[in-house]
């Protein structure tokens, strides 16, 4: 996949001899932390690992992100339940917020420091990128990272159910950006419900998505097709959708295709298979269906507009026809002066997720918004490493990539924890947990915490919750952080 190529020099991984136990703290439970927590433990019998995550269940971006019609990218959460499974040397303490604020359940990533040979911050991206164009705070735009995680049942998302997300209403969407997300969405809105009834996908969404009034979804990018995002298999299920139709204009790709395009294109065997499905989407104009998915390019968001009846609700976008310019691989856009307007009830930005930092502690670059690291390491502006702390996932390299490209970086991650691990002095420790549990501040945040028995009983809970639906789903995921918690210390 496209984004998921960038390759990591791995150093040789060696087992590193370490003469005690040692104590690893990650925070996040997703992909990179689940990862770097295998290879820690792979790797070295003498590491101990105790994961710290905001929610009760883990998971994060697979349960919360993945799209609820690709149960074998889902299937990933198997893959991390075995991790923990196979060994005694991995904790889960869930319902812990690492935050600087410290109230209920929140610890400081200072304490955690203070009590751990090692942290690794995996949380990811937990904030998304803002288009800064006029309108952009009218109701009925909104990101897709709030979309995703509100048909996915994150319990933070769940109250814009029947604000934002009434779709009885809307006939016309628009996706600004051309990336896998983007595609995702359009997916979703674009699908019958019996289709996506079977999956996890939240009932809310099921209620929402049945009375759904959408006609139209145009998913706009502000550059060419040969640069666009998103994968060939993306692409191709819309086109397998029934009832929905999927339409390109042949005059945007012949404005995309430059001198600098066919260089982009040349010796890019995965681009060229991607260019002849476009290619071909856009020989075979189809009648609107049931719902029509058009695919623009060129077209950069001026401004959103409001309806004529009601000033904070949208009602169009404005978009100026866009040129590329600029040499292979680097070509930006620029606006002509011309101007087209698209009715729009609702507008998803997905335009990038963005990370943020936990702590005002933390380094950051606000640039690339990520922690700033070598081979891991979290280092300062100077480049100088802060001792005990790592990064891994999104939060280090940026979010793109699939949950495979987390491999690789969290083998980095965790070979660094490791090496510095082997050079600490020889001395007794004390379980960090235990020592949590003697201060008075944090002794209750430890004991509020949910174990990873008590995950296995909200997944099981959730399952049957599933499955007494008519039809049937793969399960009905708590929405709520409170009904999660009764599950989790209920006595049997
Ligand atoms: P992405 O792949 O980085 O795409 C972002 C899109 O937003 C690009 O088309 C970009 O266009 C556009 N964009 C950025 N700023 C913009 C602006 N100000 N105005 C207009 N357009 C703007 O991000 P994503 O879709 O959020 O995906 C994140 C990662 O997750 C990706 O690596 C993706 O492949 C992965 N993912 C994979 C799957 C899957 O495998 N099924 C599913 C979901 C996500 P420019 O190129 O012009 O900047």
């Amino acid at each position: 996949m496209m984004n998921s190529t960038r390759i990591f020099t791995l150093r040789k991984f060696s087992r590193l001899s370490l003469s005690r136990n040692h104590h690893v703290a990650i925070v996040g439970t997703g992909p990179s932390g689940f990862y770097t927590a295998k290879y820690l433990v792979e790797q070295n019998p003498d590491v101990k690992v105790d994961f710290f995550e905001k929610l009760p269940f883990p998971f994060g971006l697979v349960r919360y992100g993945v799209a609820p019609d690709h149960p074998e990218v889902k299937s990933a959460c198997n893959t991390f339940e075995e991790v923990v499974q196979k060994t005694d040397r991995i904790r889960y303490f869930g319902n812990i917020t690492i935050s600087d604020d410290i109230t209920d359940n929140q610890l400081s990533l200072e304490k955690l420091s203070s009590v751990y040979d090692a942290v690794v911050l995996a949380y990811g991206a937990n904030s998304d990128n803002a288009l800064r164009i006029p309108g952009e705070n009218l109701q009925g735009v909104l990101s897709s990272r709030d979309f995703v995680n509100w048909y996915n049942g994150h319990p933070e998302f769940t109250n814009l159910h029947g604000t934002q997300f009434d779709l009885s209403k809307i006939k016309h969407v628009v996706v600004v950006g051309q990336g896998n997300v983007a595609l995702d969405c359009a997916r979703i809105l674009a699908k019958s419900v019996e289709e996506l009834q079977t999956t996890d996908i939240s009932q809310h969404a099921i209620e929402a998505l049945k009375n759904s009034s959408v006609e139209t979804i145009t998913i706009i990018g502000r550059r060419g097709h040969v640069q666009a995002a998103f994968t060939i298999k993306e692409l191709r299920e819309l086109t397998k959708i029934p009832n929905v139709s999927v339409n390109i204009l042949k005059s945007e790709l012949q404005a995309g295709w430059t001198k600098a395009s066919q260089t982009e294109a040349e010796n890019n065997r995965p681009k060229k298979r991607i260019l002849e499905l476009i290619d071909s989407i856009s020989n075979s104009y189809k009648e609107k269906l049931d719902r029509e998915i058009s695919i623009r390019f060129l077209l950069g968001p001026k401004e959103i507009v409001p309806t004529l009846t009601d000033n904070k609700k949208i009602g169009s976008i404005v978009v100026t026809k866009n040129e590329l310019t600029g040499e292979p691989h680097k070509q930006n856009s620029i606006a002509t002066s011309e101007e087209i307007t698209l009715p729009c009830d609702l507008l998803l930005k997905s335009i990038g997720y963005k990370c943020t930092p936990i702590s005002k502690t933390l380094p950051f670059n606000i640039r690339a918004n990520i922690i700033p690291s070598l081979h891991g390491r979290v280092v300062d502006d100077k480049d100088v490493t802060i001792p005990k702390l790592y990064v891994a996932g999104w939060l280090k390299r940026g979010p793109t990539g699939i949950i495979g490209s987390n491999i690789g970086d969290a083998k980095e991650t965790s070979q660094s924890v490791l090496e510095d691990l082997s050079k600490l002095p020889i001395q007794s420790h004390e379980d960090p947990i235990e020592i949590l549990k003697k201060d008075e501040k944090t002794q209750s945040i430890i004991q509020q915490s949910v174990t990873w028995e008590e995950v296995l009983k909200i997944n099981q809970k959730e399952i049957e919750n599933g499955q007494k639906l008519s039809p049937p789903k793969l399960r009905e995921k708590f929405i709520n952080v409170n009904d999660m918690l009764e599950i989790a210390k209920r006595s049997q």
